[in-house]
């Protein structure tokens, strides 16, 4: 076994479990729930089947159906990147989830 520490990537943990038969399965079974299109932009060619949330951070829910969302490469490589890199969200979508944080906030005074 080569111990290469360095690849601690999201690529490298999610490898694992998207190599065997048990993923195929659960793969088809996400594709048939998401009818065959990327769920962000509805594109049908490309698709590939993402971990809702990151296998790395989330081991136990690799193969939750629930987990899995299908996107199209050009979808799925830009929410890697965001994961991976952390970039800060561009002021206006910062503003608009301040504004959706506050009106969520206004059930939980109530009592
Ligand atoms: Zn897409």
């Amino acid at each position: 076994m080569g111990l290469n520490r360095k690849r601690s990537d999201y690529a490298a943990h999610s490898k694992k479990i998207t190599r065997g038969q048990r993923w195929k399965a659960l793969r088809l079974q996400a594709l048939n729930r998401d009818e065959w299109a990327c769920v962000q932009c509805g594109e049908l060619r490309g698709l590939e089947c993402d971990h809702i949330l990151p296998v790395r951070d989330r081991p136990d829910l690799a193969y939750a159906l629930s987990n899995l969302q299908i996107l199209c490469g050009r979808c799925h490589a830009r929410k890697t990147r965001l994961e991976v890199g952390h970039k800060p969200l561009p002021p206006k979508r910062q503003q608009w989830r301040e504004l959706l944080r506050e009106m969520s906030r206004e059930p939980i005074e109530q009592s």
